[in-house]
């Protein structure tokens, strides 16, 4: 057999096994619509004529992808400096947009400088390679639910040593940093929210046992930047921790509503990064309409708790109204709602009905995004759903909910 032919052959059996699972992804063709987030217009397959739905998963935490100031930054800054940025940073494509954000996003986290990159994604990958590539010996201690971008930046530093530390545990982070070489350079890598369940990590003993083991700190604030501490700083600021914490990576695409990464820490260490990663050099720089629409949100929300404290306030009426309900919500710190489904083939299902006979858009989360097993619905209220889209919600959860479905997994 000639590499194509068996190339195809093992494309459809493994797309054939992905169908079989129920794992196999079908992206909804959802459109939003401007003003009215969060109803989208949904295009069924095959079909021409959308249906409007109320969507129920949505990373713009707090619908700022069309906030009429934000719009206006990107209307404004497109029509004077054009659609895209025409070269890497190095070359050509560094607007005074881009160091204008960088300044605002190092004042949010009261660093000394910040980094953009082109996503989160990249933020991670990028930095965490480079950091653990530049003093030999490195050893990385890893929250076990880390999200894969930073893996793959751990992973890509090849010279690094690298520990898996049980989520969340304290105790099992200070053995493993007990067990290492006391000379040794040490990074302790994690998140503040984690986005699948909706738990906070304990930023400041963390930082504890940094400074007693001699390690440095790398936290991935990408679910709280935006939606905790005073000026959304994220949960490194709401728990007065940001000073403690070494590099606070982050993204302008979730509560930000945009698009883009960024690092934040001291000067030469973002310089270093600056100079050296890959991910960064040989790339076409963010478009200056981005950066400036980013800059205009992230602007608003350092200066306005309102939308934080009303996200707040819809997430505690959701778990609320889904407790009252009787429907199996995961147990939650943050403004992230799981609904425990438990199968594949069951969340996929659900989720289709939802579409398809309620007009209700909910990312069924499957494998590899959690455990086999461990399937669910993830729910995230904005400050724009209304209680009557809640009352909707748990009405057509019930609806298509299997009857035995709340004694499943008690
Ligand atoms: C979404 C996500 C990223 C990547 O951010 P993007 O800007 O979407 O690339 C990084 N870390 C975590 C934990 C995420 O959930």
């Amino acid at each position: 057999m000639d590499t194509r032919t068996a190339l195809l052959a093992h494309a459809r059996d493994s797309l054939a096994g992905l169908r079989r699972e129920g794992r196999y992804r079908e992206f909804a063709r959802l459109e939003k619509i401007a003003g009215q987030f969060p109803r989208y217009r949904w295009y069924p397959p095959g079909a021409e004529e959308p249906r409007e739905v109320t969507v129920w998963s949505s990373n713009d935490y707090l619908g700022m992808g069309t906030h009429p100031a934000v719009l206006a930054a990107a209307e404004e800054a497109l029509r004077a400096h054009g659609a895209g940025a025409g070269g890497t940073r190095n070359i050509s494509g560094t607007s005074p947009l881009h160091t204008a954000l960088e300044a605002e996003l190092a004042a949010l986290h009261g660093k000394e400088a910040a980094l953009l990159f082109g996503s989160g994604y990249v933020a991670n990958q990028a930095a965490l390679s480079v950091l653990l590539s530049a003093l030999p010996g490195f050893h990385v201690f890893s929250d076990a639910k880390n999200h894969n971008s930073m893996i793959v930046g751990m992973r890509s530093a090849t010279t690094a040593v690298r520990h898996i530390w049980r989520h969340n545990d304290l105790a099992d982070l200070e053995a493993k940093l007990r067990a290492a070489p006391t000379d040794v350079p040490k990074l302790i890598a994690f998140e503040s929210v984690y986005s699948m369940d909706g738990d906070i990590a304990p930023i400041g003993a963390i930082c504890d046992l940094a400074e007693r083991y001699g390690a440095m700190t790398y936290c991935d604030e990408v679910h709280a930047v935006g939606l905790y501490g005073a000026t959304g700083g994220g949960i490194t600021e709401r728990d007065g921790v940001a000073h403690r914490v070494d590099v606070i990576e982050g993204t302008l695409a979730k509560a930000f509503g945009v698009l883009g990464g960024y690092v934040a820490g001291d000067a030469a260490l973002v310089d270093y990064i600056r100079s050296t990663a890959a991910g960064l050099i040989f790339t076409t720089a963010l478009p200056p309409h981005v950066a400036a629409a980013a800059l205009a949100s992230v602007r608003l929300l350092r200066a306005d708790p309102a939308p934080r404290e009303r996200l707040a306030e819809r997430a505690s009426a959701l778990k609320a109204a889904l407790d009252a309900a009787g429907l199996q919500r995961m147990p939650s710190a943050s403004h992230i709602v799981p609904l425990w489904i438990g199968e594949a083939a069951l969340c996929r299902e659900v989720a289709r009905r939802l579409l398809a006979e309620h007009a209700i858009y909910a990312t069924p989360i499957n494998y590899p995004t959690v455990a086999r097993g461990e399937e669910r619905l993830r729910l995230c209220a904005t400050p724009l759903h209304t209680d009557e889209m809640m009352a909707e919600l748990v009405a057509a959860l019930r609806a298509v909910l299997p009857r035995t479905f709340g004694m499943r997994a008690a």
